[in-house]
């Protein structure tokens, strides 16, 4: 993939969610299907990257083409609130300053992760919510979509689920395959950027707002340690500050980042009952994708150019 004579150092992760995706209980049709579409969609980051299109740039365009499929749980497809409705979330942050943009609670954006930049580059804060991000949003001239565009068959069937799951007295257990998508990239800057956008938990009340949209728990980047995204049961992955751990033990803790996430994911959030995972990427182009469920949608390629397309846990 990489030329002897070119020394361009990027590298890029990407994830898709993770959760309770077990070998049989997909068709060998959509497991395929989100194959290519995984490792289409790494290999045109990885290319956007070896062009020096900037890593914000890319980390936005590939999110972009995860919101635009119902294959994910972010922009169309996200899953149901419990009120039928549909709240998303996203950030993105930049490694060389620490700019961050984040949107939480969101119904009409088609691009959330998008509205995330916008915010970062073009207003003096870091997060905006609900019906003022609405507000921002039609104030920048973003392309907003009816209910409709968002809806889907199948999130729609795990929210009925769910509730019926809660109505006869069990443990909600709808649609734990969750399905936020996030991207990391070291640029050919050298700069290290980290993305996630979802429409959270499925029939989340409340206006609850998960980890996703919020920096240091769903997403970080400092080019001084690594670049996280993650996905999972939200609610840990706050109370941890997931993202921003993993690097605060690089940066001041001397970890590698693949043992500062292991550290994370698999002792940490297991430790505390967190269902979820990572990817991740370092100064030197080296990534991590780890996760503590039965799988994780993910895909990634190396700065030495080897790439891996994954969705369970006994695959590499
Ligand atoms: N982390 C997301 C949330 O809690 C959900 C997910 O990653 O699937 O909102």
């Amino acid at each position: 993939m990489m030329s002897a004579a070119d020394d361009t150092r990027v590298a890029i992760a990407l994830h898709g969610g993770a959760g309770t995706i077990e070998r049989g209980t997909m068709s060998e049709e959509l497991e395929a299907t989100y194959r290519a579409f995984l490792d289409d969609a790494i290999t045109r980051g990885f290319e956007k990257l070896r062009k020096g299109e900037p890593g914000l740039d890319v980390v936005v365009s590939i999110i972009q083409l995860m919101e635009d499929s119902p294959l994910f749980n972010a922009g169309r497809g996200a899953v149901y609130t419990w009120e039928g409705t549909h709240e998303l979330d996203a950030s993105i942050m930049h490694g060389e300053n620490l700019d961050a943009g984040a949107v939480a609670g969101i119904s009409t954006v088609k691009s959330p992760i998008a509205l995330a930049r916008a915010v970062m580059e073009g207003s003096s804060h870091v997060m905006l919510a609900g019906a003022g991000a609405e507000a921002f949003a039609l104030e920048q001239g973003f392309e907003v979509m009816p209910p409709e565009y968002f809806a889907t068959d199948r999130r729609r069937e795990a929210l009925d689920a769910y509730k019926a799951n809660e109505q006869a007295g069990l443990t909600p257990e709808a649609d734990h395959k969750f399905g936020t998508v996030g991207v990391v990239v070291l640029d050919a800057a050298g700069n290290l950027v980290a993305g996630t956008s979802t429409g959270g938990m499925t029939g989340k009340r409340w206006g609850r707002i998960g980890d996703s949209p919020v920096i240091g728990a769903g997403t970080y980047a400092d080019n001084r340690s690594c670049s996280v995204s993650a996905t999972g049961h939200g609610e840990y992955f706050i109370r941890h500050t997931v993202a921003r751990d993993i690097c605060a033990r690089m940066q001041f803790g001397g970890a590698t980042l693949e043992a500062a996430a292991n550290t994370v994911v698999m002792d940490e959030l297991v430790a505390a009952g967190g269902e979820g995972g990572i990817v991740a990427v370092d100064p030197t182009g080296e990534v991590t994708l780890i996760f503590n469920t039965a799988g994780m949608y993910r895909a990634s390629i190396n700065a030495s150019g080897e790439k891996t397309i994954g969705i369970y846990s006994d695959e590499s």
